[in-house]
């Protein structure tokens, strides 16, 4: 496969750099975790000095994972670095992290519409994952894949793919899993750690969100709401729904999600998933946010039932333009 010059580039910056801070996005998770730690440990491996600056912790889940206890969470960073390494971040905006830019800057990202905000950028829309850019720059430094590589760089696919269910997934993406495994990681207690470690909360309030869910006049579009009176009502945090803007996909007829999630009492943080061809990234773009294909979100102020109306129909607007 041709080999992008930004990759090159990046080789060469931290052959002549020692000590790197790496960053990504606020509300991280599993391929910014993954992501970071794949770079931290390599980079620790060729002797390198490396710091992980985030604005807010790992979902609790990811905890479990190696290193990601040492993360510093931070809005700001300061100190003597050589480059930061951003990763999976389109614009320098989404760490939330001030002081990134005072440094020699690497982007490394794949989500549609990369700013390009760094000295270096690679930027692949065809990576499924971060973590698979961070895997092929870890080969091409020659470092060996350790368990903890290994582990990071699984913890991105599987997350970031949807445990294996949206677009961008090739036989690159399965080899590298392949090597994964190889170098020792357990597919199945990943998969326990990640997905069957939740609390009781947790599932009382998908309960409560599913059971208030909506369905727009064409019957393709779920429309689901959580204000934090729901959340204390079903003994359950925001934090605990991380995944629940996917279930409705599973209904056959569903082929787009939206999620507003009240966070003042006119501002929503909004997730939106579809199935196919159907591009919500574009949608959220529309608001001000961004993302894939058929993950993206975005922040946005107003009246909900003017909100939704308006969600619904740019999204009725991108089932006409894609087809599954
Ligand atoms: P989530 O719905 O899980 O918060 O985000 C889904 C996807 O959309 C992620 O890949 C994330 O990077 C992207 N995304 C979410 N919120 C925003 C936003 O406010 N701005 C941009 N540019 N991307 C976002
Ligand atoms: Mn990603």
């Amino acid at each position: 496969m041709h080999r992008d010059p930004a990759l090159d580039q990046i080789l060469s910056a931290i052959a002549s750099r020692q000590r790197f801070v790496l960053s990504s996005h606020a509300r991280p998770d599993g391929d910014s975790i993954g992501s970071q730690l794949a770079m931290a440990y390599a980079l620790q491996a060729l002797g390198k000095h490396v710091t992980i600056v985030n604005k807010d912790a790992a979902p609790a889940p990811i905890m479990a994972f190696p290193g990601v206890p040492d993360i510093q969470i931070s809005d700001h960073v300061t100190g003597d670095f050589d480059a930061a390494i951003i990763m999976e971040c389109g614009e320098l905006t989404r760490p939330g992290v001030a002081g990134l830019d005072k440094y020699f800057l690497i982007n490394i990202d794949h989500h549609p519409g990369n700013t390009g905000y760094g000295q270096i950028n690679w930027f692949d829309a065809t990576a499924a994952a971060c973590g698979e850019m961070v895997f092929t720059l870890i080969e091409a430094l020659g470092v060996p894949l350790s368990p903890e590589i290994a582990s990071h760089v699984y913890l991105a696919i599987l997350t970031d793919t949807g445990s294996f269910h949206y677009s961008g997934i090739t036989p690159r993406t399965f080899d590298i899993c392949r090597q994964c495994l190889e170098a020792g990681v357990d597919p199945v207690l990943v998969a326990r750690n990640i997905y069957d470690t939740n609390n009781m909360g947790r599932l009382k309030l998908f309960g409560a969100v599913l059971s208030a869910m909506r369905i727009d006049s064409s019957g393709q579009i779920a429309i689901v709401y959580l204000d934090h009176e729901m959340a204390r009502a079903a003994g359950g945090t925001y934090e605990d729904t991380e995944g629940l803007v996917n279930l409705p996909l599973s209904v056959t007829e569903i082929l787009a999600v939206v999620f507003f999630k009240r966070t003042e009492s006119d501002e929503f943080r909004v997730s939106v998933r579809s199935k196919g061809n159907i591009d919500v990234g574009s949608v959220a773009k529309e608001f001000g946010g961004g993302g894939h294909k058929n993950a993206a979100g975005c922040t946005v102020t107003g009246g909900f039932e003017t909100l939704q109306e308006q969600f619904v129909a740019k999204i009725q607007r991108a089932i006409k333009d894609g087809s599954i």
